[in-house]
């Protein structure tokens, strides 16, 4: 008897019908003889809506509050997937996640897990009952306030529970079969892979590859969870992803897949003083609004002499706050002017290949200057290579770099649901 966890998705669980689906191959695997935590997440775009409608209601409404509204789409999941199980004749018992003991430190909107105590979480499983438990939550013991796990959160939810349980697999059931060279719904002839290295998800989740939410991977890689990518909407095994590969010896590909980001904009500080220091003060108060900022450039300004140019890349969502916090600060750091694009995009190639073939950057700039794109950062790993292009280009690059790097499979992707938001 194995204890699977299994976490679906908000786009598996999206309407009535999607319910109904999940809950049968839940029962399914209950009935092949396992034990079965599912995680969900809430139906469809529940999120993003909320999101909107609080922000209705508030240009920056209040942390605590807003975790209060969003971890509802999760409970309205969780339960009605619980009852669709008791309909299909199982036990079936659904749980907060704060009753299923997810402990988190109390940054509201990103919180980090502590501490996992599924004591409620056993003891249905022992009384013979599925499971059911609220991804993307969990509460602070000390505030005693619920609070989310960011974006994407229910994937950690499932991997934390995967790790403190013991379990043999963590599934994680969405609309594609599995992880593909490409986002499908960009690149149609993007191919599933059968395994990805954890160390190359990780890099591929952090270029936008949202199939896999990064912080996950990384809680999978740090305990040894072993991840199955799949779709609820077929029975095809889909994409492992660990950190070696059983009974394998093939040369793996140079370049393992490519990942977009429209989610990012670009903030450009114009005419810093090059002196020492400035890039610290620059970046502490960008650090002070809570953000992650990823790709950075200085260049010498071209309006002005003895000062550079910064550019750095972030979140779009966190874009007007920072240069806000910028502009506030624009006298005592002695800078002209700050300039705010939110029409770029990100695109990265990722391969552990990548580390002892050379000729793979020469083959993606060239890539990219055959089909006309023009590239305005650059950053690298030792298994990625990234670059900013304007967004309206980026279905071309991304297809460009795609086919020149031999990734492209016969037949279309299936893209079984879900609204791509
Ligand atoms: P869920 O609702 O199951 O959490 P998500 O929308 O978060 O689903 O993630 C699945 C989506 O991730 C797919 O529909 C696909 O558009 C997108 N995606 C991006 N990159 C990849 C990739 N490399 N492989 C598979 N899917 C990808
Ligand atoms: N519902 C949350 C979100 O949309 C968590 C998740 O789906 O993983 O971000
Ligand atoms: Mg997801």
């Amino acid at each position: 008897m194995a204890l699977i966890v299994q976490k679906y998705g908000g786009s598996s669980v999206s309407d009535a019908e999607g319910i109904k689906r999940v809950a049968k191959r839940i029962v399914e695997t209950k009935k092949a003889g396992n034990d079965v935590v599912v995680v969900v997440s809430a139906m469809g775009d529940t999120t993003d809506e909320l999101v909107d409608l609080a922000h209705e209601i508030s240009p920056a409404p209040s942390g605590r509050e807003l975790d209060m509204l969003l971890t509802a789409g999760e409970r309205i999941s969780m339960s009605l997937v619980a009852m669709a199980i008791i309909q299909l004749g199982q036990k079936a018992r659904s749980f907060t996640g704060s009753q299923a003991g997810l402990v988190t430190d109390a940054i509201h909107g990103n919180a980090n897990i502590v501490d996992v105590t599924p004591t409620r979480v056993f003891a249905a499983l022992e009384d013979g009952a599925v499971a059911i438990v609220a991804g993307f939550q969990g509460f602070n013991r000390k505030t005693g306030d619920i609070t989310t796990l960011g974006r994407g959160g229910s994937d950690t939810t499932a991997v934390a529970l995967a790790a403190a349980m013991n379990a043999d697999v963590c599934e994680i059931y969405t609309d594609v079969d599995g992880v593909f060279t490409a986002d499908p719904r960009i690149v149609p002839s993007a191919h599933k892979l059968d395994f990805v290295t954890a160390e190359e998800m990780l890099e591929l989740a952090s270029a936008g590859a949202k199939v896999l939410y990064i912080r996950a991977v990384e809680f999978a890689r740090r305990h040894g969870v072993k991840l199955h990518v799949r779709s609820s909407f077929s029975s095809k095994i889909g994409t492992i992803v660990a950190d070696h590969k059983e009974g394998d010896n093939v040369e793996a590909p140079i370049i393992t897949g490519v990942a977009t980001d429209k989610d990012e904009a670009k903030i450009t500080v114009v005419g810093v003083p090059d002196k020492i220091g400035r890039a610290a003060e620059l970046f502490g108060i960008v650090a002070g609004e809570g953000t992650s900022i990823d790709m950075i450039v200085q260049n010498i300004s071209a309006a002005a002499t003895g000062r550079t140019d910064i550019s750095f890349t972030l979140p779009i969502g966190d874009g007007p706050r920072v240069v806000a916090a910028l502009n506030r600060h624009r006298e005592d750091l002695e800078f002209d002017s700050v300039v705010y694009d939110d029409q770029i995009a990100k695109l990265a190639i990722v391969g552990a290949g990548m580390r002892t073939h050379p000729g793979v950057s020469a083959r993606f700039f060239g890539a990219l200057a055959d089909a006309g794109i023009n590239i305005e950062m650059i950053s690298t790993s030792d298994i990625r290579i990234s670059v900013v292009t304007r967004l309206d280009s980026l279905a071309e690059a991304v297809q460009a770099v795609h086919t020149a790097f031999g990734l492209d499979a016969s037949g279309e992707a299936v893209v079984y649901g879900g609204t791509g938001r």
